[in-house]
């Protein structure tokens, strides 16, 4: 069943609605098992290790082994900062982020519905990810994209697997209102995350974040947000486990964004229930591009339940933290993913985290993502003769 957030109207499973038809409001699915968490034991580690929780079919999942990520200690780090830090490294996942877990639930739902054709706009790992997953349902694809505006490894990913890719003359706010318009009409089933099962796939990261805890939640999870789905999800998935009964305690829920969109650091800021769009959003971050987020409501309720925190960043920043979490930690994450340590850094030196929190900060995507950016941050290769003089001189540097 889902059900509308604002107006809690009701709405059948195999009914394809993506708004309330009685207020506008988005809807989510409800999805409470009464299952004990043993069931989850001696599964392999991916996201369907939790599939009671998911409302599909587990008879008819399409899948890549999505989940399942690294949850890595990060003492070098933490203890700079004076706190316990994790990283979960959602750039493992099968197309290099985590919208592969909201992927693989909304196909399957695509394929219970029994649509032929699917579609996004996306700043690039919507595209990348659903491009993939529709591949493997065998499901026609189409993406739009903003034009110049995406990172060339999710551009690559998007054509190689055989999406029709558009490129709009917009942003990507523009783009989805033209593609939303498009499946209104019926002729595309919409997998932006203002579809509420892309969400349930997502919520898995909350899942694995206290599995990999030993059935604790941590002090705070730290994520960039763009549309605001991923910390709606998370937020809906530690929920669903405590309500469950499986850990006693919630995390405080931090969301991270960019200076130049940041609607929802704004709406915390101010104490508003909903945002003031950003008309031209604009960040190096592109992945969280976004100044019209479709799941704030969402995502302001759960910042503000979970007693937690927003906080913008700036492109240096966003740019510095990446570097650092490459070369003290060997995580390779591209720039949205890097507001999370941005945004960690920032409030530990304002004093808004805690000494010895334990924080888990969620990186979002992989660094190949965005090669240019890579490329950028450095140096360019020193060119040498293959003989063992010109070698040593280079690696002494003189
Ligand atoms: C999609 C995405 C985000 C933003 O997630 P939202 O659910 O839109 O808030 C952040 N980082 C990366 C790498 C993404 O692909
Ligand atoms: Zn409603």
């Amino acid at each position: 069943m889902m059900r509308c957030i604002s107006c809690g109207a009701e709405y059948s499973d195999d009914e394809i609605i993506y708004t309330c038809s009685k207020c506008g409001s988005i809807l989510e699915v409800i999805c409470q098992p009464n299952v004990s968490k043993d069931v989850f034991q001696c599964r392999k580690s991916t996201m369907w290790k939790y599939k009671e929780f998911m409302p599909v079919d587990p008879a008819g999942i399409v899948s890549l082994e999505e989940g399942g990520t690294p949850f890595c200690k990060c003492d070098k780090l933490g203890n700079e900062l004076g706190i316990e830090l994790y990283v979960k490294v959602e750039g493992s996942n099968p197309t290099g982020s985590f919208k592969d877990r909201g992927m693989s639930v909304g196909i399957t739902k695509a394929m219970e519905l029994g649509v032929d054709t699917v579609g996004c706009a996306s700043t690039g790992n919507t595209s990348a990810s659903l491009a993939a997953y529709a591949a493997r349902a065998g499901l026609k694809c189409v993406v739009l994209l903003p034009s110049g505006k995406v990172a060339l490894g999710k551009l690559a990913q998007a054509m190689f697997h055989g999406a029709q890719v558009l490129s709009v003359r917009g942003n990507f706010d523009q783009a989805l209102e033209a593609i939303t318009s498009l499946a209104l009409e019926g002729h595309l089933y919409l997998l932006n995350s203002i579809n509420p099962y892309r969400l349930e796939g997502q919520k898995s990261i909350g899942f694995e974040i206290v599995d990999d805890l030993s059935w604790k939640s941590p002090d705070r999870i730290i994520l960039p947000v763009g549309n605001a789905g991923n910390i709606s999800a998370i937020w809906k998935g530690v929920t669903e486990f405590h309500r469950a009964g499986f850990i006693d305690d919630l995390p405080r829920m931090t969301g991270i964004q960019a200076e130049g969109a940041a609607p929802i650091a704004h709406a915390i800021w101010e104490g508003l229930n909903d945002i003031e769009p950003v008309e031209n959003p604009e960040t190096v971050a592109t992945a969280i591009r976004i100044g019209a987020p479709v799941s704030s409501k969402k995502a302001i309720r759960a910042i503000t339940e979970s007693d937690g925190l927003a906080e913008t960043v700036s492109d240096e920043e966003i740019l510095s933290a990446q570097k650092l979490l490459a070369r003290t930690e060997g995580i390779g994450v591209e720039p949205a993913s890097a507001a999370s340590i941005a945004g960690l850094i920032k409030l530990v030196n304002s004093g808004k985290i805690d000494k010895g929190e334990q924080v888990v900060c969620v990186v979002t995507g992989h660094v190949l993502k965005d090669p240019n950016v890579a490329i950028n941050a450095c140096e360019e290769p020193i060119e040498i003769d293959p003989n063992i003089d010109s070698l040593l001189k280079a690696i002494k540097g003189d």
